[in-house]
């Protein structure tokens, strides 16, 4: 049986407050269990950021809970749960040109996490450990000397991953890694977080705004939109048997390999007005094994009767 090892429920998050409040996450849920990739999808601004900040304990939450293995994580914690997640919990940034700090050498980029959670570490220890980490990601240890800018995007975003990857971290979030990467390098960068994953048992939350590789790399998807996720399955169903019709048309703007195909096939345009919810207001309902989505009676029936015409 998989054992959940992150629990979101009911998770809200607003930015500002009083006029000026701005709701990012309505009422997100869904579970991580020890050992897959979950990928969360939604187009840019949907608040996707704003779920992993949350997660990380960047942002504070207005309303929910996350659960990390079983514990409380929002809101105040002990100091000791503060120190676990600060070593098991782990974010790589979806900008690996902004995300690195250009002053600092890669040394000290990627060892900086180490004087947190391993303070007993000697200088020597620690070089080690930024070399095995940099190796790990198909690095060279001499680039431990160099700086940033020194360096091709798909290398910074390496860099980036061996400092999340030193503190040997059960859990990270990958917000959107590939997605500044040239077309060319994409495939690498997915290839060595799935092999690291492998190698080190972790657990992923990958989020990405497209469906094309997200399909490919995760165990199940959530789809998420303005702070609201849809629908919830695992990969091939979702893609097989997609269900809300948001879900449909993310799916149908996959480019398709076939140019003959592709020049042919439909866009589905979704419009939120399609949803009447004045009478009978949406819930998360199982509508096909473990697949969720959030829908009323009416659009359960008729979205079921359509499911798998894809
Ligand atoms: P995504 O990662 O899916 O593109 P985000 O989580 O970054 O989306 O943002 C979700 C929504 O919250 C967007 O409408 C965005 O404009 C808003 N938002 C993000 N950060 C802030 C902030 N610091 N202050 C106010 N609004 C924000
Ligand atoms: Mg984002």
């Amino acid at each position: 049986m998989a054992e959940p090892l992150l629990e979101v429920k009911n998770l809200q998050v607003t930015y500002g407050s009083g006029r000026k409040a701005y709701s990012a996450v309505q009422n997100a849920s869904f579970t991580i269990y020890k050992g897959e990739t979950f990928g969360l999808v939604g187009e840019s601004g949907s608040g996707k950021t704003t779920i992993g900040r949350a997660i990380l304990r960047i942002l504070p939450t207005t309303g929910g809970e996350i659960l990390y293995k079983g514990q409380r994580i929002n809101g105040k914690i002990s100091r000791a749960l503060d120190k676990q997640l600060t070593r098991e919990i782990q974010m790589i940034f979806q900008d690996p040109q902004s995300s690195l700090n250009e002053r600092a050498k890669v040394s000290y980029i990627v060892g900086e996490g180490l004087q947190n959670v391993r303070p007993e570490l000697t200088a020597a220890q620690r070089e080690e450990k930024v070399r095995q980490a940099l190796l790990d990601v198909g690095l060279l240890p001499e680039f431990a000397s160099r700086f940033p800018h020194e360096f091709s995007g798909g290398q910074r975003q390496r860099i980036g991953i061996a400092r999340a990857l030193i503190v040997e971290p059960e859990f990270i979030v990958a917000d959107e890694p590939i997605s500044a990467l040239d077309m060319s390098i994409r495939a690498q960068v997915l290839n060595l977080l799935r092999q690291l994953q492998k190698q080190h048992g972790i657990t992923y939350l990958f989020i990405a705004h497209d469906l094309s590789v997200m399909r490919y790399i995760s165990d199940r998807i959530a789809v998420i939109r303005k702070g609201n996720i849809l629908e919830l399955a695992d990969a091939e169903e979702l893609v097989s048997h997609p269900l809300h019709p948001y879900t449909r048309s993310l799916l149908s703007a996959i480019p398709m390999p076939d140019p003959r195909r592709e020049r042919e096939k439909q866009l589905l345009v979704y419009d939120p007005a399609m949803h009447d919810y004045t009478a009978a207001p949406p819930a998360w309902r199982q509508l096909r094994p473990q697949h969720w989505v959030l829908c009323n009676d009416a659009e359960a029936a008729q979205w079921l009767a359509g499911s798998g015409t894809n």
